[in-house]
């Protein structure tokens, strides 16, 4: 995988940068490191080798949402690192078992994209305001019914998941970009989409870390932009 270091606490690992990327990262602790996300294939010899060079251990896997390329890598990573604690939100943890039921108060629209079944459950069942080491846990619901978003309370990187792509140009979940269409086509609500991607700008991210494209730093006026379009694009 290609392996990045964005300021002092986040590392992102890319499988696949040319082609189809897909991230996940590592966010350095005092007492370990926290694997976001997965991939859809374990990452476990590369966080095993980023692990060693920083003198740190894995202790623990947050998950922004259920889809197949976020979560595919957890179980090699868990039979890698036996004991770390693994977290998706309360909501997500419906879709990982396999439930794609909607809740009355939720807009009724299938849930989209990839699932897979898996034989691991989480730890620990995450909501807003939750923290994960330096994390703090911010609903982002639209990609999904219960993605959330970390954001690291030290330096200010985000890690959105899906909730925004930065691959073939910055765009709110649900809005197809034409070189990389595939995060928008599984994307479950637009305007809840919408929605999210305004409350994460008010949260003023020094740095936008994503699950499909580059990190970006300073995103403010980036974003912006994206939520302009997407509001023309979903209207
Ligand atoms: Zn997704």
């Amino acid at each position: 995988m290609r392996i990045t270091r964005h300021g002092a606490h986040l590392v992102q690992l890319t499988r696949y940068p040319a082609v189809f990327p897909m991230n996940c990262y590592l966010v350095l602790e005092d007492d370990g490191l926290t694997l976001v996300d997965s991939t859809m294939s374990s990452p476990a010899a590369d966080v095993a080798a980023e692990a060693q060079n920083l003198r740190l251990e894995l202790r623990r896997i947050a998950l922004t949402h259920a889809h197949g390329d976020h979560i595919g890598g957890v179980a090699g990573a868990r039979e890698r690192f036996p004991g770390v604690e693994i977290s998706i939100g309360e909501r997500e943890a419906r879709l990982l078992a396999g439930d794609k039921t909607l809740d009355k108060e939720e807009p009724q629209t299938p849930v989209k994209g990839w699932f897979m079944k898996v034989e691991w459950r989480p730890d620990r069942l995450l909501k807003p305001g939750d923290r994960v080491g330096s994390l703090e846990v911010v609903a982002a619901a639209g990609h999904t019914p219960g993605q959330v978003a970390f954001l690291d309370v030290r330096d200010r990187s985000l890690i959105a998941g899906d909730a925004m792509q930065t691959r073939g140009g910055i765009a709110v979940s649900g809005r197809v970009v034409p070189l990389f269409p595939f995060p928008a086509l599984a994307t479950w609500h637009k305007p809840s989409a919408l929605a999210t991607a305004e409350t994460l700008r008010r949260l003023d991210p020094a740095r936008l870390a994503v699950g499909h494209g580059d990190v970006l730093e300073a995103p403010a006026e980036a974003m912006d932009r994206a939520i302009e379009s997407a509001r023309r694009a979903f209207a």
